[in-house]
């Protein structure tokens, strides 16, 4: 076992999903060792770069703009109540790109904008209705059609091996929202990521929450595993540290990510990937509760006012390339 590719610390065996989450097929990358001193989660081993493509071929993935969500249970009194007790406590904060443009200094129109692993552009085109300049890197085809559909510029490639018609260019935002987990070399991508934003531009860095209490709890069938599409899995500790060591200077965070966890699509999906996860054999590592309405409403009050941190499943850092 390597040791941590951010701190060099020891890595201890930590998850083991004997199956893709998405296609409920057996894969050999659903083993993840976390380091014992920044708490990084990795997938090990780690897939080759010839692999990855593959494991994006699903018949609805969310950046093909369609849902892998179960459908779940029709929605019972009770459910909706829980549902609105749930949106009340949900203080989640979304990325914003008004507030991102304006810590650029510029007026929206002469803001550029490059996303890193933007899918199908849904940041960008928020951006874009703001006036602002985008473009979109994805190593997807697919992905990369529809930018140029919706008048968004669209270069091939990944964080770690950017397209070479982005050589020399700077953007005053450069955003990796929830693409930093999928990437093999997550240092590489960031120092990519330093590299196109302009001295004194604006980087924005969301990824899925590992230690929030929802992860901890469901783990492998939690909609933020999803190994081996996700490769890293980080706490906002240790991805502040990652920024940082980057170059950039982190300037706020913010959480986000709440009131789905209770839904009865989020519970029934969770629900399908444990069911595959028994049909194979169960998981080595230790095995999560079926997510029933008991056991949700059991979340809820253990969540609803605890930190951000353990709260919400997702966690985002703006931070600046220093002028
Ligand atoms: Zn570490």
């Amino acid at each position: 076992m390597a040791g941590c590719i951010l701190c060099g610390g020891a890595r201890e065996d930590w998850l083991n999903c004997p199956i893709d989450a998405k296609t409920l097929a057996p894969t050999p990358y659903g083993r993840v060792t976390r380091c014992r001193k920044c708490g990084l989660g990795a997938v090990e081993p780690l897939p080759s770069p010839e692999d990855l493509p593959g494991f994006y071929q699903l018949e609805a993935y969310y950046t093909h703009g369609e849902s892998h969500f179960q459908k779940g249970e029709a929605q019972s009194f009770s459910d909706r109540v829980r549902d609105n007790l749930s949106w009340r406590f949900d203080k989640g904060e979304p990325a914003n790109p008004d507030a991102l443009i304006a810590l650029a200094g510029k007026p929206a129109d002469e803001i550029c904008v490059l996303d890193i692993g933007c899918g199908h552009g849904a940041l960008l085109k928020r951006f874009q209705k703001l006036g602002a300049k985008t473009a979109g890197l994805d190593p997807d085809p697919d992905a990369l059609s529809h930018l140029k559909e919706a008048g968004i510029e669209a270069h091939q490639g990944t964080g770690e091996a950017p397209a070479a018609s982005l050589d020399g260019r700077v953007f005053d935002i450069v955003a990796m929202t929830h693409s930093l987990e999928h990437c093999l070399d997550p240092m590489k991508a960031l120092a990519t990521a330093f590299s196109l934003v302009r001295p004194g531009g604006v980087f924005l860095c969301e990824v899925p929450n590992c230690a929030c209490t929802h992860f901890e709890r469901f783990n492998i069938v939690s909609e933020m595993f999803d190994a081996p599409r996700h490769l890293y899995f980080f706490t906002p500790e240790n991805l502040r540290m990652a920024i940082e060591r980057a170059g950039f200077v982190v300037e706020s965070y913010y959480y986000d990510g709440f009131l789905r966890h209770f839904q009865n699509g989020w519970r029934a999906t969770e629900n399908h990937i444990r069911d595959g996860v028994v049909k194979n054999g169960g998981a080595t590592s230790a095995m999560p509760p079926v997510h029933s309405r008991l056991e949700t409403v059991r979340l809820l009050m253990e969540t609803a006012l605890s930190s951000k941190e353990k709260k919400y499943d997702c966690v985002g850092f703006v931070s600046r390339r220093p002028a």
